[in-house]
């Protein structure tokens, strides 16, 4: 390795939106920035994904520690995981650090004993041989950060998530003039967020959305329900204020939207008066125009308060026919059909339905459009470029992007990607390490057997098959058979073909005197054939042997 060498491993977020986890390396260090976590697209019973860790947990005596730009899930949610197996410091911006206590309370760690470091804008700190400087960017959550980083082949920046919004509700902007003061400096490579590049123009201002919840909310005479992602503190800002000059008390729904609310209240990003938040059976008992519902499960998730107030099974609040109900959000591609649902449940038992399509004001996305992307590559003006967060989709078009804006050294990498850059070395991709996503539930990990197995119950239903052997090791009655989810038309004749076929399978195995798993085997095939011939299914077939013993 040369003494100028950098050595960039995305391990999340790039080939992907979601579960952002990059790994920087020079010398005998190795540094992480942001250790997120992504949510499962299919039901197999798994609740969170993380980073596969094998590169960190191989070399973690060299792991210096974890750098985060701010508290959205994809960026903190792996922190518990990855602590587990390692004892590093994290540095994190004051709101993201309330967010990670929280988690890392939850899963018992001990909060006194860990290395926490509260980071600030203008700040620079070291982690081993790096040293950050945490810079002010615009985003949906508050204390959001870029990364200057000084490295061995240079100072390159990590946009984090941003956007460039003249007026954001927390009123911090992103700070271009450091931005462009680096690259007047001179910025060694760039690394920036990719996940709206298809969007044109500039991401709308977060004060039009202001303005625009502020026309609902004046408008109407029933109580009013809106719903967010609840980490979206610009968000919380404005409805706090809405809701005090509309003369209305706000009930929080869903543990997510209680949990933001107190912990920007404690990092003093949320100023509510005391009296503002009443309790949701307080809120009940309120004149109607004098209530507004935050509610978390904009994507339709079937245990969040939004679903549950559609069908009127929240355990803590109903809702009544003409109350207004808002989406202050956009729709997750995938969710459109859930959510398309979770109208449909509103307006049947009706209530008014605004979302971004009557609405196009009611949201903005906290990431840069294709316009603002550009801006970011004209103030750093960067010798090289790498694009982050996003699909492979995604990083392809902001890497031509950057090529257009006059960036000669771009590179499209993907998690996995051992990434080199030198002071005068272009970005070049130098093999392959362990990368991809590890299921979990409740913290624990699945394992890839697991996940198969639970996919073919699924997808094919499963056959029992259950022998029963006597003390001499023959059969002491006919196998027993059972199904479960097996499709087509298994009717009882099929199955006691398949018995009778188990029954001669198991006795030939026995006269031949086979090995018990062989025995096991041989029936399984024997049932499964049956059934496959019969049904032209070929479900999951579990055999068990229960042998009698003399006593
Ligand atoms: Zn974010
Ligand atoms: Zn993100």
């Amino acid at each position: 390795m040369n003494a100028d060498e950098l050595r960039l491993i995305p391990l999340g977020g790039l080939g992907e939106i979601g579960m952002n986890c990059l790994a920087l390396e020079q010398g005998q260090d190795i540094v992480v920035i942001d250790c997120g976590v992504t949510f499962p697209s299919v039901d197999n019973g798994s609740d969170i994904l993380h980073p596969r860790f094998d590169y960190l947990l191989e070399r973690r005596d060299r792991v210096r520690g974890i750098v985060i730009t701010h508290g959205h899930e994809d960026h903190i949610g792996a922190i518990p995981y990855l602590l587990d197996e390692i004892d590093v410091p994290v540095w994190a911006p004051a709101h993201a650090m309330g967010l990670i206590k929280l988690r890392l309370g939850e899963w018992q760690f001990d909060l006194d004993a860990l290395p926490l470091k509260t980071t600030h804008v203008g700040q620079t700190f070291r982690v081993g041989s790096f040293e950050f400087e945490p810079i002010r960017v615009t985003h949906s959550i508050a204390d959001a950060t870029a990364l200057a980083i000084k490295t061995a082949a240079g100072t390159i920046v990590h946009t984090g998530d941003f956007k460039l919004d003249d007026h954001p509700a927390d009123g911090e902007l992103t700070d271009e003039a450091r931005l462009r003061e680096l690259g007047d400096e001179g910025v060694r490579l760039l690394l920036s967020d990719s996940t709206n590049v298809d969007a044109r123009g500039t991401a709308a201002s977060e004060r039009e959305v202001g303005d625009e919840l502020a026309q609902i909310v004046e408008g109407a005479e029933t109580r009013v329900i809106i719903g967010i992602f609840a980490s979206n503190v610009q968000r919380l800002l404005h409805l706090g204020d809405i809701a005090m000059r509309t003369g209305r008390r706000i009930v929080l729904l869903g543990r997510s939207v209680m949990n933001h609310v107190r912990v920007a209240t404690s990092v003093g990003r949320l100023r509510w008066p005391s009296d503002l938040v009443v309790a949701p059976d307080v809120g009940q008992q309120m004149p109607r125009r004098e209530v507004m519902v935050i509610a978390s499960g904009t994507q339709a998730e079937t245990q969040a308060a939004l679903a549950r107030l559609s069908t009127g099974e929240h355990p803590r609040f109903k809702l009544d026919e003409g109350d207004l109900v808002v989406f202050s959000s956009r729709t997750i591609p995938g969710n459109d059909r859930a959510v398309y649902d979770l109208y449909g449940a509103f307006l049947r038992a009706g209530m008014q339905v605004v979302s971004r399509a009557t609405h196009p004001r009611v949201h903005a996305s906290g990431h840069a459009h294709r316009d603002e992307q550009l801006r970011m590559i004209e103030l750093v003006r960067p010798r090289s470029f790498l694009p982050v967060h996003g699909t492979l989709h995604h990083l392809h078009r902001h890497a031509e992007l950057a090529r257009d804006a006059g960036v000669d050294d771009v590179l499209i990498a993907e998690n996995g990607d051992v990434v080199t850059i030198g002071t005068d070395r272009a970005l070049a991709k130098n093999g392959r390490v362990p990368s991809g996503r590890v299921y979990t539930l409740d913290g624990t990990a699945i394992s890839d057997e697991v996940l198969r197995e639970r996919t073919q119950l699924g997808r094919k239903g499963v056959l029992t098959v259950a022998i029963a052997l006597d003390d001499r090791g023959a059969l002491a009655s006919a196998p027993a058979l059972a199904c479960y989810g097996v499709v087509g038309p298994l009717e009882r004749d099929v199955l006691v073909r398949a018995e009778r076929a188990v029954e001669h399978a198991v006795d030939v195995a026995l006269k031949d005197r086979v090995r018990p798993e062989e025995l096991v085997e041989a029936a399984r095939l024997a049932a499964r054939r049956v059934i496959d011939a019969h049904t032209g299914q070929k479900p999951y077939v579990l055999v068990s042997v229960l042998r009698e013993d003399r006593r």
